[in-house]
């Protein structure tokens, strides 16, 4: 047995690690409790078997690409970043990133990812057209829209819990550079920034850093980032047409003290991130693709900078006519708090694909937590916001919910439960999320 954990660290859980070579192995590797594991970029215990954990990131062939139509066939543990280098040179890059590109294939699937494209181009599954999937009744079958496509749904934004995505063939999306064009809107207040929000829904990219502890008539003041792909003729004078993304250049090398983050220091850190934000206001800037969509890749580590306990990521979407005053009310509790982390984004959402994807119409919030003090009980608080308004909580982010929670926030879960049941009637696929929050007790 092997300790565990999330990108978040926690909680830390034991669970028997096997990485298998081939795909033979990997249907041997399938016992009762396990569940596939891509390159462990979900916060908390999607991807730890209940029993063993079945590392994919070995897998990691380009299996076949037509360059006419970016079509591609690859293995399930391929990331995106090896996508972005090997693709992007050649005019093509994945549809939908989230905000890291070391993330597999299979991990981006399964959680049917969204990026900040959301809004107007939908989430990952949509441009995945067909999946080999090894079942946990043992089968290997290729599902898609039009075969198996109960599976397919399922499978996507699924988890891991219909069983282990082998193979998947996509789209790539046509570029002619590795630019993007950003503007940036200052919005004083929760109002401007949804305002803001609302009047870019054409924007192919949008997103929102939020300021967290600000508070009173600053509460929701945040810098709004809207991007396009750029043209060649726009691109800085002398650029490569497509930029080296390199390796991240600094590290957290310890885990930090916990108090290093404190309502102090992320003040006044967002107080001068927020100045330097506005002062760029307006205008328009090319940037590589690598700051606009993967800000924190830079910082090898990061997430031991909440110190060795670990720390919770809470997003959550409202559906979009009651957003304004939750997010609100919810806004105000963690400034009064004051504990909440300088890394907060709000972006607008269209509909999900996938039977559980977490995506609906409206806004989403994403916010990082020490995980210290009550914060399990103040999140347990907010969760009761959320649920009332008809939201729901990220599976991929997520290490504490309440059954009663993610069963109020997805309805399509009676209908997903009888799926997984037909693909695997004894129950073999099982991670520690699916003990908490579906399997029968
Ligand atoms: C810095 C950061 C930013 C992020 N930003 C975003 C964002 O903007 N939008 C967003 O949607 N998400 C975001 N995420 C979450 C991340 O995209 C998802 O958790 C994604 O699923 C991680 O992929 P992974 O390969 O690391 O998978 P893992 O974390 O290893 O696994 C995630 C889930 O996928 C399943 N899985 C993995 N591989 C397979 C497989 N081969 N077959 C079947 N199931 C499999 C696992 O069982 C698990 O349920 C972010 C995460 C980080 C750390």
């Amino acid at each position: 047995m092997t300790a565990v954990s999330g990108w978040g660290r926690f909680p830390v859980v034991d669970s028997e690690v096997v990485r298998p070579r081939s795909f033979g192995a990997v249907a041997e590797a399938v016992v009762a409790g396990s569940v596939a594991r891509g390159n462990g970029r979900a916060y908390g215990d999607a991807a730890i078997g209940a029993v063993r954990t079945i590392g994919m990131t070995g897998f990691d062939r380009i299996r076949s690409f037509d360059p006419a139509t970016g079509r591609i066939r690859v293995e399930a543990g391929v990331l995106l970043s090896d996508l972005i280098d090997t693709f992007g040179p050649r005019g093509f890059l994945p549809f939908v990133v989230p905000g890291t590109r070391f993330v597999s294939v299979g991990g981006a699937i399964a959680a049917d990812v969204h990026g900040k494209n959301h809004h107007g181009e939908g989430g990952f599954g949509r441009y995945v057209d067909s999946i080999l999937l090894r079942t946990g009744a043992g089968e290997t079958i290729e599902i898609s829209r039009e075969q198996h496509s109960d599976a397919f749904f399922a499978t996507v934004g699924g988890m891991g819990l219909t069983g282990v995505i082998l193979e998947a063939t996509m789209r790539l999306r046509p570029v002619v550079s590795g630019w993007i064009r950003e503007r940036v809107i200052a919005a004083s207040d929760l109002d401007a920034a949804m305002r803001a929000l609302e009047a870019s829904n054409s924007s192919t990219y949008s997103v929102a850093w939020i300021d967290c502890v600000a508070r009173g008539r600053d509460l929701g003041r945040s810098l709004i980032y809207l991007g396009e792909h750029a043209r060649t003729d726009e691109l800085p004078e002398a650029a490569d047409r497509f930029p080296v993304g390199g390796n991240p250049g600094l590290a957290v090398p310890v885990d930090l003290p916990s108090m290093t983050l404190n309502r102090f220091g992320v003040r006044a850190f967002n107080e001068i991130y927020y100045r330097m934000g506005a002062r760029r206001a307006g205008s328009e800037h090319v940037v590589s693709l690598y700051p606009y969509f993967f800000p924190l890749d830079s910082i090898a580590g990061w997430n031991r900078i909440y110190g060795r306990r670990g720390f919770v990521q809470h997003q959550c979407v409202i559906p979009e006519a009651a957003a304004r005053a939750v997010l609100g009310d919810i806004l105000d509790r963690i400034s009064k708090r004051g504990d909440a982390s300088f890394l907060a984004v709000l972006k607008k959402l269209g509909h999900g694909d996938g039977l559980l994807s977490f995506p609906l119409p409206g806004y989403t919030l994403a916010l990082d937590f020490p995980v210290k003090g009550d914060i399990l009980n103040f999140l347990d608080e907010i969760d009761r916001l959320v649920v009332a308004a008809g939201g729901r909580l990220y599976l991929a982010k997520d290490a504490r919910q309440s059954r009663a929670t993610f069963e109020a926030g997805y309805p399509a879960l009676s209908r997903f439960k009888a799926i997984r049941k037909s693909l695997d009637p004894a129950g073999n696929i099982r991670s520690k999320l699916s003990q908490r929050l579906f399997d029968e007790v």
